[in-house]
């Protein structure tokens, strides 16, 4: 059985772009930490990645801000101020 996969792109190095931003940084990671631990409980098994995509993904044609393979992943470079979830599969 194939993997599934969701991928939650969401904004990092905010201190680098506070001149023009008020991000809070620790926010976007502690709403992404708890998305991942709410969606484990329901969906197990899934796997929920950071900032990156499958290698399969990219297919898709969706992102045009992979930077980098790691693994069996692509790295994303996340575009400023995202909090964007993705999923491709099914779930019951
Ligand atoms: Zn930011």
């Amino acid at each position: 059985m194939e993997s599934e996969y969701i991928t939650v792109e969401y904004c990092t190095n905010c201190a680098n772009h506070r001149t023009h931003t008020r991000h809070n940084e620790q926010k976007y990671s502690t709403v992404f930490h708890n998305l991942k631990r709410a969606l484990s409980i329901t969906i197990p098994g899934i796997s929920i990645l950071a900032n990156s995509i499958p290698q399969s993904w990219k297919e898709f044609k969706l992102y045009s801000n992979l930077w980098d393979i790691s693994q069996d992943l692509y790295l994303l470079e996340p575009k400023l101020g995202a909090f964007e979830v993705s999923h491709e599969g099914n779930v019951s």
